[in-house]
């Protein structure tokens, strides 16, 4: 850090796991804790932020597979993690699950590119579109074995207790068809092994 800044307060939404004393069950949830532990990224000095790479998936050839294209991340509120405009996507350089979020952005491309543009933070409603998004990051995760499950888990839960009250645990069938074809085709696009032969 630069001597002398200050650190901001931002909304974190954490995962708590909590026991029902009756039925001994486990559940989880999300709660927002306000932690003044942030800095924006100009209030740091040092080295540039790499992407992160992992060597099974290509970030720059699924999107190229895929027709979608990423932006500079230009939101001034350094709570979202990134965003969807259409076939364009930005991730916040401090993202704090980069993957994850890049994941949820391409779903919300894929799938909701026609319904207009995305600010994601997390606490705007629009239930289903992020139940439908951020399970798609959860299975590219999971199959990926990438960081970033746990929380998805939780986020889920949060929209769609906030989505639909009487049907809380239970994601529509037709999302869910739309939500294994999105993770399936952006996995597919990229995986090295199934590139298409530039010979
Ligand atoms: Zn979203």
């Amino acid at each position: 850090m630069k001597r002398g800044e200050r650190a901001l307060t931002l909304c974190m939404p954490i995962t708590c796991k909590r026991r029902d004393e009756e039925s001994d069950e486990e559940h989880t949830f999300t709660s927002f804790v306000y932690k003044a532990r942030w800095f924006v990224l100009a209030q740091t000095d040092g080295q540039e932020l790499d992407p992160i790479t992992i060597p099974e998936w290509d970030a720059e050839r699924a999107m190229k597979a895929l027709g979608i294209e990423r932006v500079p991340f230009d939101h001034t509120d350094g709570n979202v993690q990134g965003f969807s405009r259409g076939r364009h996507i930005a991730i916040n350089p401090l993202a704090q699950l980069p993957f994850k979020t890049l994941f949820h952005e391409l779903a919300h491309s894929i799938l909701h590119s026609d319904e207009g543009d995305f600010a994601d933070d997390e606490t705007t409603p629009r239930s289903l579109r992020e139940v439908e998004a951020e399970s798609v990051a959860l299975l590219c995760c999971e199959s990926l074995g990438l960081e970033g499950a746990d929380y998805a888990r939780g986020y889920i839960q949060h929209w769609l207790s906030r989505g639909s009250g009487s049907n809380a645990e239970t994601i529509p069938e037709k999302s869910a068809q739309k939500i294994f074809r999105a993770a399936d085709q952006i996995i597919r696009a990229g995986r090295l092994e199934l590139a298409p032969a530039t010979a």
